[in-house]
């Protein structure tokens, strides 16, 4: 008789998380991908003018992390000093953005949060945008704290759960070990942790199919799944699960993002990357500046524009011209030498009133299928691996 496994789907930074601490306690597991290659969201590529990042070009410190990275064998990429200056453009590129007005309610609001107050919390099913004009001026609810969404979660960051955004401000915070902070990545970029973590698997007897349609579900094992918010519904759909119908609501969004490569001017702002409010009227939700960050990126500069769902199918001569008519507005003109693509159609769970519903009830991860993704409350990977941690111990306990 076959010994019982954990069948995980999806081969992205969550289902080989999960795969990885299943194996670290001894649980057997095999994992079955739809495409040809592992990463999911995430993937490193060499192009001829340098290093560009499908999707995440690093991730937050935690220890976990450390713990993983020690497991498989990969040493850390800390970023530049450089990159701890950050940008908001608010009419002018600004390194601190706040404006004068904008103070009283701010020192009123750091006072509160201080003192804990239950007052700046966010309300059950309040959106990010009521939240925000609640707690600061208008203006900077909108310049900053909207803004400051747009990047991660697409545009439209108005409509979102304050609940679900909030929740690493106002949750438990947990006591950390690492001395590590702010967002580190690896020399080969995410890829090398991609490869990292498919290579631990494989060496510690765990099977990863490649190019896998073959759903069947063998009785007696346990299942997981691990895509994305789209390939979720419907596999919890073939499972029979009747928590597919509650998730019929739930939407995803698509983001485009490109990472382009010009010659260098030396006059360039320098820092992490900068956030351009929907109110100037920017084509692009944010840019990173990639070679500020971290080293071995490229010897050209290199910038990624993120742009949201509308500009996934244009052309991308168009969305070229876009880019350079943001990046006029604030860095010198600069010739472009090479830029590269990724467009994710559904990439993106909207976190929305409706997720916010939906994971009140509490309905998933009570028995098999189990999931993990980034649709379950946080987007970020840090989250991912934590939450991937603790489910492996959750079906090492209960199952096994
Ligand atoms: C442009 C962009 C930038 C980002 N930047 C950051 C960042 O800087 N920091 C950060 O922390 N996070 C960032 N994120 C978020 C983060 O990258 C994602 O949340 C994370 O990679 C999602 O991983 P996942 O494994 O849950 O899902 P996915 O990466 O979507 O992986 C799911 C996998 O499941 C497979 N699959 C689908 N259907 C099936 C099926 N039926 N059977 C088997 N397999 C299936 C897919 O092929 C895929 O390989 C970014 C995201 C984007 C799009």
């Amino acid at each position: 008789m076959n010994k019982k496994k954990v069948v995980i789907y999806g081969a992205g930074f969550s289902g080989l998380c999960l795969a990885h601490f299943l194996l670290k306690r001894g649980i057997p597991v095999e994992v079955r991908e739809k495409s040809g290659v592992c990463g999911g969201l995430l993937g490193s590529h060499t192009t001829e003018w340098g290093h560009t990042e499908s999707a995440a070009n690093g991730l937050l410190a935690s220890d976990d992390l450390v713990e993983l990275c020690e497991d498989i064998g990969i040493k850390f990429l800390k970023p530049l000093a450089v990159n701890k200056k950050r940008y908001i453009f608010r009419g002018h590129l600004m390194s601190f953005p706040v404006k004068l007005t904008e103070w009283p309610r701010l020192i009123l609001f750091t006072l509160r949060y201080l003192l804990k107050s239950s007052a700046i919390r966010p309300k059950e099913f309040e959106t990010l945008q009521e939240w925000a004009e609640r707690n600061f001026s208008k203006s900077f609810a909108h310049g900053v704290i909207l803004t400051g969404f747009q990047g991660i979660y697409g545009a439209n960051t108005g409509q979102l759960s304050a609940t679900l955004l909030m929740q690493s401000l106002f949750g438990k915070k947990k006591a950390r070990r690492t001395e590590l902070k702010g967002t580190l990545s690896f020399k080969g970029g995410m890829g090398e942790l991609i490869q990292g973590l498919v290579h631990s698997i494989e060496s510690q007897g765990g099977i990863i199919h490649l190019n896998s349609v073959n759903m069947t579900q063998d009785t007696g094992d346990v299942s997981v799944i691990a895509t994305g918010l789209t390939a979720a519904k419907k596999l919890l759909e073939s499972f029979d699960s009747p928590v597919a119908e509650e998730m019929k609501n739930l939407k995803c969004a698509g983001i485009l993002s490109v990472t382009c490569f010009f010659k260098p001017t030396g006059r360039e702002p320098r820092g992490f990357g900068c956030l351009l409010p929907s109110e100037y009227s920017f084509n692009s939700l944010g840019v990173l500046f990639n070679t500020d960050i971290f080293s071995h990126r490229s010897d050209y500069r290199s910038e990624t524009y993120i742009l949201p769902e509308s500009y996934v199918d244009r052309p991308k001569e168009d969305v070229i011209e876009n880019i350079l008519a943001d990046r006029s507005r604030f860095a010198p003109e600069a010739q472009l030498v090479g830029s590269k693509f990724y467009a994710w159609p559904d990439a993106l769970p909207v976190y929305n009133k409706d997720l916010e519903t939906f994971l009140r009830k509490d309905l998933l991860n009570h028995k098999s299928p189990y999931v993990v993704g980034n649709y379950l409350g946080e987007i970020g990977l840090s989250k991912i691996l934590s939450r991937a941690k603790t489910l492996a111990a959750k079906i090492g306990e209960s199952e096994f």
